[in-house]
């Protein structure tokens, strides 16, 4: 077997991504001893009890200690106090990354702390579920998903591919693009999507006219498939919202005016522009499975184990 990438990998948060992290790195022997830190005691000893990794830190700093590469995997809005509690510890020439789901936010937050000496690549994998913590996290999450890169500018290339390159070993496939584009890339993909789940999942839990048990009843037709995304983790999802307002707010903006538009193809009866409309849709999702990303299989909302990945 050769070399893994990173001899000493350190993990700071061990829930569903830094957890799926540790399995994956296994399985592609991409790291060598895989320190862990959590911020609660329940986390880390859940966490060791599923041998999510090799040494166990209640201290961040400890973790980081000789780590070759260190991966923040904590909610965005904890990104700067955990890089303030670990810059001391780093080790020159070690590489400092993250998983947050919103990146301009996190370089504005971590890129002062990072000392000299110390690289500092961002990077989010686009894989996920609506479970959280170390119980949820599996090794195949990354598998031929997309891993996005985010290094600041005059980040040495060769710094990039190392991090790339372990990326690629634990099942993802890689794309390198500047923050400010990933921010408005996700905010259509990933985080507008969820505003609507929680939205609609709001409004028809706000319903006088419809009874909680006929929205539980009737699910199955549509509203079961936004549930299942308004169940994301709270604390994740209120922080990419808050970290990434201008792109949200940007592609919210187009969302509302076509909104409008299809009310009003609705209200005057517009059945070709509809139909139109919905058939060019259609292609979307044919283009998703063609991608990969997603399987022609029928989903009935059967149950499904935590395996089966499925954001
Ligand atoms: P998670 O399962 O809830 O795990 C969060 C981890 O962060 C736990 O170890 C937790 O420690 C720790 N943590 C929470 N709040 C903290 C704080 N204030 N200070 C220090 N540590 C804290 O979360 P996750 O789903 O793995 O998400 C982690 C990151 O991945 C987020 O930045 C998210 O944006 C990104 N991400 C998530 C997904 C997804 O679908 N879930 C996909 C891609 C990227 P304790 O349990 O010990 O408190």
């Amino acid at each position: 077997m050769s070399a893994p990438i990173f001899p000493r990998l350190a993990l700071i948060g061990v829930g569903l991504i830094g957890g799926s992290i540790t399995l994956a790195a296994r399985r592609g022997g991409v790291a060598g001893h895989i320190a862990v830190a959590s911020r609660t005691p329940e986390t880390l000893a859940r966490a060791e009890a599923l041998g999510l990794g090799d040494s166990f830190h209640a201290d961040p700093a400890s973790a980081v200690r000789d780590a070759d590469c260190v991966i923040l995997c904590v909610p965005v809005g904890a990104v700067g106090a955990v890089t303030e509690a670990i810059a001391g510890a780093l080790k020159p020439g070690a590489i400092v990354s993250d998983v947050g789901s919103v990146k301009a936010a996190v370089v504005a937050l971590m890129q002062p702390l990072i000392p000299k000496g110390v690289h500092f690549v961002p990077a989010h994998p686009v894989a996920g579920t609506e479970y959280s913590g170390p119980d949820a996290a599996f090794a195949e999450l990354f598998d031929n998903r997309w891993t996005i890169l985010t290094p600041p500018e005059g980040t040495d290339p060769a710094v990039v591919d190392r991090l790339a390159a372990f990326w690629r070993g634990l099942g993802a496939n890689v794309e390198v693009m500047s923050a400010e584009h990933h921010d408005l890339v996700l905010a259509i993909t990933s985080h507008v999507p969820h505003l609507i789940a929680y939205n609609i999942v709001g409004t028809a839990a706000d319903l006088e006219t419809v009874t909680q048990g006929e929205v539980m009843k009737f699910s199955a037709g549509g509203f079961r498939d936004f549930t299942r995304i308004a169940a994301s983790d709270p604390t994740m999802w209120r922080d990419v919202f808050l970290n990434n307002k201008e792109a949200v707010l940007e592609m919210l903006g187009r969302f509302t005016e076509d909104l409008t538009a299809l009310q009003r193809l609705i209200r005057y009866g517009e059945a070709d522009k509809l139909f139109d409309l919905f058939t060019r849709t259609r292609e979307i999702r044919r283009g998703i499975i063609a991608a990969g990303q997603e399987t022609e299989a029928p989903d009935f909302g059967r149950p499904h184990g935590k395996g089966e990945e499925r954001s």
